[in-house]
């Protein structure tokens, strides 16, 4: 990965110390450990500071420090469903032990000097702690630019009426955002809107002010919306992705046990034949929608590989809901896990589709291993990644009328069986190809990185 050019600013490099502060859930701290490891290998010292909440297992990374910090998160509050009340706590009970720690850091002069801070977006106080301490602060957003392009528009979507989102108006056509309709808006029901607004103009605003945004992401995949914020950001744009494809060795950053056991399940099955339905580690699932979903897997005929995360239903432990025998009919067609290890899942030849809620990771994760999605999204960004996953990149279908059971028997048949979903299969793997290009030699994501690292060492006092 190392371009021969680069030696000389390499050797100026070492001695160089990077801090990361990755947001505490899943989805964050994938692509932020996965960052922390492409920049080490360009030279950076790294040192992570993380919540005692969803805390990180130090051990798996033994060349970076750790440095845990007190969030004053309570029980309750971790384990409320509201992530937007979550993430605002987060923002205000850090900013304290964030600033104590940085100050320790800054001041520790056994230690390499500090370059800069990598915050997640939604870390958005840290600028401000930045600020004050006189240290360049970069983002990494973990999401799309497409999602992010439509949450910079907000300001004008509120001023325009199309939020917050009326019932009467789901169909109608963003004319400022095509193709999202109103229903593809990235929102979140039932949480209190002025908050989820306050989130996400903290976000937009502070990535801003920051001294250049990375994005999980590459350029042949999102161009247009990138061209977009190039001209409405002023600070400098680094799509580096799909950083799980660097190749680089990294630990796994699961906060859960990942069971191997689907793996020796999926060699036994029949090539491209499986579903892999996963919903992520935070979406939900009332018991009626879980039903239906069970019922649409298992009159599909195809194979499944799901996963149920304890909690994934509302109001259940695990599979309590389920009919009891449901799985006996199936004959061994499916297996139910926990947690999956799933790239290497997504990797396997066995599985033919990803019946997926379109969180950014899972979604490319998905483009990258040429597997063809079933959107069902629940909340937020998902939303308009699905839309972009069915209707501009054409690499899947989204499910239209939530989870009925026919139409996702139906969906199931379209895309394993009939033609639709040769064509399918076919954008995707060109998809895939254009992923793994731009992470070779000249390649756009390499050249974004080379970049990256070029700022990164400008930045510095
Ligand atoms: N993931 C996993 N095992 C699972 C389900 C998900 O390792 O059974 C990983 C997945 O590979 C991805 C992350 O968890 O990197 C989920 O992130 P995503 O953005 O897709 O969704 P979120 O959990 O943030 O809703």
């Amino acid at each position: 990965m190392e371009s021969q050019t680069d030696t000389g600013q390499m050797e100026q490099r070492k001695g160089r110390r990077l801090v990361l502060f990755p947001l505490p859930f899943q989805g964050h701290i994938n692509p932020m450990l996965l960052l922390a490891t492409i920049l080490h290998s360009k030279g950076f010292s790294i040192t992570i500071i993380h919540t005692n909440f969803n805390s990180l297992n130090p051990s798996n990374f033994p060349n970076f420090t750790f440095h845990s910090i007190p969030d004053g998160i309570l029980e309750s509050e971790a384990s409320s469903k509201d992530v937007v009340a979550l993430a605002k706590l987060l923002n205000t009970k850090c900013v304290e032990p964030f600033r104590d720690r940085m100050v320790k850091l800054l001041s520790d002069v056994s230690e390499e000097p500090i370059s800069c801070l990598i915050s997640d977006a939604f870390f958005y106080f840290t600028q401000a702690v930045a600020d004050s301490l006189r240290l360049p602060r970069v983002v990494l957003r973990t999401g799309g630019l497409s999602s992010f392009v439509v949450f910079v528009a907000f300001p004008l979507l509120r001023e325009r009426g199309y939020l917050p989102i009326q019932d009467s108006q789901l169909e109608e056509p963003v004319a400022e955002l095509p193709p999202l309709k109103v229903k593809d808006l990235p929102v979140i029901d039932n949480v209190d809107p002025d908050s989820y607004y306050e989130i996400i103009a903290g976000m937009v605003n502070e990535s801003k002010a920051s001294s250049g945004i990375i994005w999980n992401s590459f350029e042949e995949l999102e161009r247009s919306e990138l061209d977009t914020l190039r001209q409405e950001f002023p600070n400098p744009i680094f799509p580096i992705g799909p950083f799980h494809k660097y190749y680089l060795t990294s630990s796994s950053s699961s906060l859960l046990d990942q069971d191997q056991s689907s793996i020796s399940w999926l060699d036994k099955q029949a090539p491209k034949s499986v579903i892999y339905a996963s919903f992520g580690s935070l979406a939900a699932l009332s018991e009626a929608q879980f039903l239906e979903i069970s019922w649409g897997l298992a009159n599909s005929n195809q194979p499944f590989l799901w996963v149920v995360r304890p909690g994934l239903v509302c109001g259940s432990e695990w599979l309590e809901p389920l009919p009891s025998g449901f799985l006996d009919t199936l004959n061994g067609r499916a297996h139910i896990i926990k947690w999956a290890p799933q790239l290497e899942v997504l990797a396997h030849p066995a599985v033919g589709a990803f019946w997926t809620h379109n969180g950014w990771n899972s979604t490319l994760e998905s483009i990258c291993e040429g597997v063809p999605m079933i959107c069902m999204p629940c909340f937020t960004d998902q939303k308009v990644n699905a839309k972009y996953v069915s209707q501009v990149w054409k690499v899947g279908l989204q499910l239209e009328n939530g989870s009925d059971r026919l139409e996702i028997e139906r969906c199931i048949r379209r895309l394993m069986v009939e033609k639709e979903g040769e064509e399918i299969r076919d954008r995707i793997s060109k998809l895939k190809d254009k992923a793994k290009f731009c992470l070779q030699r000249g390649g756009s994501s390499l050249q974004n990185l080379d970049s990256l690292v070029s700022h990164i060492f400008k930045l510095e006092s």
